[in-house]
């Protein structure tokens, strides 16, 4: 096996959940975006979504970082 250095998979598996909540939180802000414009109907609840997928945002960061520290595998 040739794993580069610092290959953690666990460390991957973070990062990528990390990805996909900014991905969330971006989608809904362009969605709040174009129903400011008035482009896309005002959808009920998505200040909610917005304010839930900010703090999965924030604590799939935390993880991730904790995980550096933790485990020292950058
Ligand atoms: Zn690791």
């Amino acid at each position: 096996m040739t794993e580069p250095t610092g290959n953690c998979p666990e460390r991957e598996g973070l990062l990528q959940q990390w990805t996909d909540c900014s991905a969330r939180v971006a989608r809904l802000l362009s969605g709040q975006l174009a129903a400011m414009k008035g482009t896309a109907s005002r959808s009920a609840g998505l200040d909610d979504q917005i304010r839930l997928a900010r703090a999965e945002e924030v604590e799939a960061c935390r993880s991730y970082y904790a995980h550096l520290n933790a485990h020292e595998c950058v």
